[in-house]
């Protein structure tokens, strides 16, 4: 987040003049580190993850668990602590040595949501399989700093969403009246927002450029007692204080659904985000467009949102509401009016999942492109102009469709071509489920590719293994040269298959049969044996026809492609076979340098995986669910009241301090990994 500068933003209205300026300028930006960047080599192999918090006040005697708002304070007393690495938190091991008392202190950032923190580890960690380890130590420490910067009764805790964020009474201590000038919500103040000018304008201008509040709408779990057809008993269709209630009146409330109605409800939300540096634009192009597909399958895996609003949710996972939640498209855009205004239709909103593909792959056939994606020709052909290729520039002409949302007027007063604000204001605010990132402006640092869609999980046991995870894929992806391209259309229909409750158990993806194409020459130097070794199955294989491109891909359960088909571990015939991405990183491990101890811990993270993707342990989402339904306090009716989030945020507390050992049914959650 480099947007933080302060400075005068424009309204909504001034800010549209302006738009096309900084668009331009966001162009010749872009260009400048192109060509400075594009021929950039050998950067290393650099990864980083990011978590985030909800800061909680919680005390086992008050009915009411509360968002604490006090972001800012917190920061703050982190910021005036120079000493952070050697707080109280570094863990010791058995033979006294302290793993990460010499690694760089953590750095917390603030978030959109005023109950939010975000942290990143100290510095990146490097190529090593050994830095695998410090991660989860790390993570440990991270929540464990920012637990010590805290008052008694706050905390943070890992869970995706707040269950009571925007329920009638108080949510936030301190609490708030509703219905600001900014979001003018119905159910949330204004001042759940991180107060810095950028946020509310964030929010306030994508509601003034949709020409309503944002609908975040999720279907409601409909349990034995819930009345249907369920109207959402919170909304109030009575208020006249804004142009904007009239949203509900005119329909933005739908029975069935869990109605909300401001940006909070979306960005409010924590996830686990992980960036990759590759070594020059072509991998990174390449690991962008591989790791694409992998998306819907990791925020099946790792689904953990099964309440908004004091509601039970039909769906499992964040990602459409925050989708919803900053939609700032046009009645125009969205294909409900003729254009008159705007300049095209929009199918997506900005937060969505990914558009495109980019690489230059010749593996990657022409059927894979979304055949209506929306682009804006004059800003390719300067791209083009520039020097950029056809697809990179298609991408960027892409993101560039939309407007930027929050402009500050010193900026507009001269081009500086050794910043790329401009550039970043457009990028940033498209939120795809991967992120292409170019260097920075000085160009210090490599091409990067960050990966966004997982959710956050309650342990930084789980946080980091599917960290690790994502590490060591990526690795088998450049070391096997593996293909897992389908059309980006079923991509996107993927990540609306893993909305569905209990989709890591129940669903099926659309997934590549072939990994292995042989269309482009074999660099991996996998040596391990076995019928699931891909050195062997690449050799056996015949090179992949190119017929049509849907015999390319069948539905898959998530079970089948992280943990292989019976009948390939067989080598069986009949069933078709899938070698699956755990045995896939297993021969991997196999074939390069890892010692034991090691091997033996990752073997722990890939274990997590393997039985998350089997079932035998649970989602978040799943078991949060139980918690609620198995609880005294709730009715069987849908509605998930105080004294049952303060009994789940209690028990998430623990178990993310790692007392886990303390609370009933954790076994379904986190099997032995306490
Ligand atoms: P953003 O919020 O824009 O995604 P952050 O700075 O919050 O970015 O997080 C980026 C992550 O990338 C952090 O974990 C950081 O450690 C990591 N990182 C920093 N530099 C590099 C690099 N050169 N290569 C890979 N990862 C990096
Ligand atoms: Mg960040
Ligand atoms: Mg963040
Ligand atoms: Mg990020």
């Amino acid at each position: 987040m480099g947007l933080l500068a302060l400075g005068t933003a424009l309204d909504w209205p001034d800010a549209k003049t302006k738009a096309d300026q900084v668009r331009a300028w966001g162009i010749k930006q872009l260009l400048e580190i192109w060509n400075k960047a594009k021929g950039k080599e050998r950067d290393a192999m650099l990864w980083g993850d990011e978590v985030e918090y909800l800061v909680v006040t919680y005390s086992k005697d008050d009915p009411k668990v509360l968002l604490s708002l006090r972001q800012a304070d917190i920061l703050a007393a982190l910021a005036g602590d120079k000493d952070l690495s050697t707080a109280g938190c570094v863990p010791t091991l058995p033979d006294g040595s302290r793993p990460l008392a010499n690694d760089p202190p953590p750095v917390f950032h603030p978030e959109f949501g005023r109950f939010m923190l975000e942290t990143t580890p100290g510095k990146p960690w490097g190529i090593e399989f050994k830095e695998l380890l410090n991660v989860e130590p790390n993570m440990k420490l991270r929540r464990c700093i920012a637990k010590d910067h805290m008052l008694p009764n706050e905390f943070p805790i890992t869970l995706t969403t707040f269950p009571r964020l925007g329920s009638p009474g108080v949510f936030t201590e301190p609490s708030y009246p509703v219905s600001g000038p900014k979001l003018r919500s119905q159910f949330v103040p204004d001042e759940i927002a991180n107060p810095h000018i950028r946020f509310p304008t964030l929010a306030a201008n994508i509601r003034s450029r949709r020409g309503r509040k944002v609908q975040v709408n999720v279907p409601v779990f409909r349990d034995k007692n819930t009345p249907w057809p369920w109207k959402d008993p919170t909304v109030n269709y009575d208020l006249h204080n804004w142009p904007e209630d009239d949203d509900v009146r005119n329909g933005a409330a739908p029975d069935n659904f869990i109605h909300m109605d401001a940006m909070a409800f979306g960005m409010g939300s924590c996830c686990l985000q992980i960036t990759f540096q590759a070594k020059n634009l072509t991998e990174g192009r390449q690991m962008y467009d591989q790791l694409s597909p992998l998306g819907p399958i990791l925020l099946a895996l790792t689904a953990a949102t099964p309440i908004y609003k004091g509601f039970l949710a039909d769906t499992d996972v964040r990602w459409n509401q925050i989708s919803a939640a900053v939609d700032d498209r046009t009645a125009e855009e969205l294909g409900e009016k003729p254009l008159e205004t705007s300049r095209w239709r929009i199918p997506k909103s900005r937060y969505a999942s990914n558009s495109t593909y980019i690489s230059e792959d010749p593996r990657l056939r022409p059927e894979y492109f979304d055949p209506d994606l929306v682009i804006d020709p004059a800003i390719k052909q300067q791209l083009l102009d520039g020097g950029m290729d056809d697809r990179l520039a298609t991408h960027f002409a892409h993101l560039f469709i939309r407007d930027p949302i929050v402009i500050f007027n010193e900026d507009l007063e001269s081009l500086d071509l050794s910043k790329t604000d401009h550039f970043e204001n457009i990028q940033s605010t498209n939120w795809q489920h991967m992120r292409f990132k170019p260097p920075p402006a000085d160009n210090s640092i490599g091409w990067r590719v960050e990966f966004r869609p997982m959710e956050i999980q309650i342990t930084d046991f789980e946080n980091a293994a599917f960290a690790v995870f994502m590490v060591l894929i990526t690795r088998v992806i450049l070391s096997f040269d593996l293909n897992f391209y389908i059309p980006i259309r079923r991509v996107d229909e993927n990540m609306e298959t893993a909305h569905r409750r209990d989709a890591v158990i129940k669903e099926k993806f659309w997934f590549r049969r072939n990994l292995f194409s042989a269309q482009r020459a074999q660099k991996g130097s996998g040596s391990g044996s076995g019928a699931n070794s891909p050195a062997r199955s690449s050799n056996s294989r015949p090179a992949s026809p190119v017929g049509p491109v849907e015999d390319e891909y069948r539905l898959m359960s998530v079970d089948e492609i992280i943990n292989g088909s019976a009948a390939y571990a067989g080598g069986g015939e009949g069933g078709e076979d899938f070698p699956g991405l755990i045995p896939l990183v297993e021969s991997y491990l196999d074939s390069v340098n890892v010692d034991v101890a090691t091997r033996c811990q990752l073997a722990r993270y890939l274990e997590l995986i393997r039985k998350r993707a089997s079932g035998e342990l649970w989602t978040a989402a799943r078991w949060i669910r139980r918690f609620v339904g198995e609880h005294e306090g709730y009715k069987g009716d849908s509605e998930v009241g105080e004294v049952v989030t303060r009994d789940l945020v209690g028990e998430v507390i623990k178990i993310g301090e790692g007392r886990g050992g303390e609370v009933e049914g954790v076994k379904e959650l986190l099997g032995g990994f306490l």
